[in-house]
């Protein structure tokens, strides 16, 4: 005991001196993980970001002019360029504007406090959802000051039961994306483009609560039907919310984009200035956004992690296996099935593997705490009594720590 003092008190103040919030190994094979913080960022996200960090930035200076500027300056034209299709259209800085925020549920927030204080909001009883962490839609509108004014059913809305609940009292219609979950069977609701007629025919403004930041599709990687930006914008939606690190793989922010005078009405109310983000994001997102312009995207993580081959994935948990050295532990290789999660894509699957850990005397629950106390922590989870150590989520630069992390155990 007396012996160990010393090795003890080192490893005393070693505890101490280490940061609260650090690095781990994702093992989860959930890509877009929120406890684990969500997006990676990009190498050039981080790159600018360090560069804007380090020093002073134009953050709220032109430099043209010299004259104090806005800070969604510099997003603007990059995210009107990328919902445009890349094709820069010169007028579209008239007819648009973004705003950046904390998240999107505080973009969400905004909006309908922004546009719909004391009135009422259209919204289908199929879409009141909570997206989780206490993101309920029924809460946000109230606490905004909008009246929510509930149409159809669970299952089923129709147009005609939007049409029928139009009135004087009407401010907006919001279509909020169902994120985290599908209604399957006997259920129908309108399109996009429906609604979209409808507030043109009467002039209610178009809110949609987009959620995932989903830009183009995912059918490159055999995940069809799920809606995106593109889609939303190109079909004339008057006002989107959307988050920033989920499927478009950048920083934690609220992205409101649509039409100026919309933009113009909310950047007023005096609430933005509480929700606005700072230089980091900004440098985060722009970065992000521009590689979402540039040919490949596969820079961007996320980007990455989906299009990882399931042979590939197989190849490195055989090599890891073979490599860990630990004779109370018992490997195998097996198939899994990864998650986008973030509450995106509920339905979406992509093939895997992951390597199966048993230990001779712990139970699962014991080897995944002692897999978070390694440093860095190792992320799993128990399918059957077993951990599974998902390889879709860990870059492949971390296969040689992982295979001398689990020898130690
Ligand atoms: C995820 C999500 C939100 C919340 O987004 P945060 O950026 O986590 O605040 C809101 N609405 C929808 C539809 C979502 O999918």
């Amino acid at each position: 005991m007396v012996a160990q003092l010393p090795e003890m008190i080192a490893n005393h103040i070693e505890l101490g001196r280490r940061y609260s919030l650090r690095p781990v190994i994702n093992a989860t094979g959930v890509i877009l993980h929120t406890n684990l913080g969500r997006a990676p960022l990009s190498d050039a996200a981080l790159r600018h970001l360090v560069e804007v960090a380090q020093g002073y930035c134009n953050l709220e200076l032109d430099l043209e002019s010299g004259l104090r500027s806005r800070r969604d300056i510099h997003v603007e034209s990059v995210v009107l360029r990328v919902l445009n299709g890349a094709s820069a259209r010169a007028t579209d800085p008239d007819r648009h504007g973004v705003i950046i925020v904390n998240n999107c549920a505080a973009a969400t927030f905004l909006a309908l406090n922004s546009l719909a204080e004391k009135s009422e909001v259209l919204v289908s009883r199929g879409e009141l959802v909570e997206i989780g962490g206490g993101f309920r839609i029924p809460e946000i509108m109230e606490k905004s000051g909008a009246v929510l004014k509930e149409v159809g059913t669970t299952n089923r809305t129709r147009l005609a039961d939007y049409e029928s609940a139009l009135g004087p009292e009407t401010g907006l219609l919001l279509r909020v994306h169902q994120s985290n979950f599908s209604i399957e069977g006997f259920s129908e609701r309108p399109s996009l483009q429906e609604l979209v007629e409808l507030a043109k025919r009467t002039g209610i403004t178009l809110f949609e609560d987009q959620g995932t930041g989903l830009l183009s599709s995912l059918e490159r990687f055999g995940i069809n039907g799920e809606p995106s930006l593109l889609q939303s914008f190109a079909c004339g939606v008057d006002l989107i919310a959307a988050s920033g690190d989920k499927l478009l793989g950048g920083p934690q922010c609220g992205i409101l984009v649509g039409r100026k005078d919309l933009i113009e009405r909310i950047r007023k109310n005096p609430l933005l200035r509480a929700f606005r983000v700072d230089k980091l994001t900004y440098a985060a997102l722009e970065a992000t956004l521009q590689e979402h312009l540039s040919e490949d995207a596969t820079t961007i993580p996320i980007e990455r992690m989906m299009g990882v081959l399931s042979e590939e994935i197989m190849r490195r948990c055989r090599q890891i296996a073979g490599q860990t050295v630990c004779s109370d532990l018992a490997l195998n290789v097996v198939p899994v099935v990864s998650l986008i999660g973030g509450g995106t894509a509920p339905k979406a699957s992509l093939e895997s593997f992951a390597i199966s850990v048993r230990h001779v005397t712990h139970t699962a629950a014991e080897l995944l705490a002692a897999l978070r106390r390694l440093e860095p922590p190792i992320i799993g989870r128990i399918a059957d009594d077993t951990v599974l150590l998902d390889l879709r989520t860990v870059p492949p630069e971390f296969d040689a720590d992982l295979a001398s992390l689990l020898s130690s155990l």
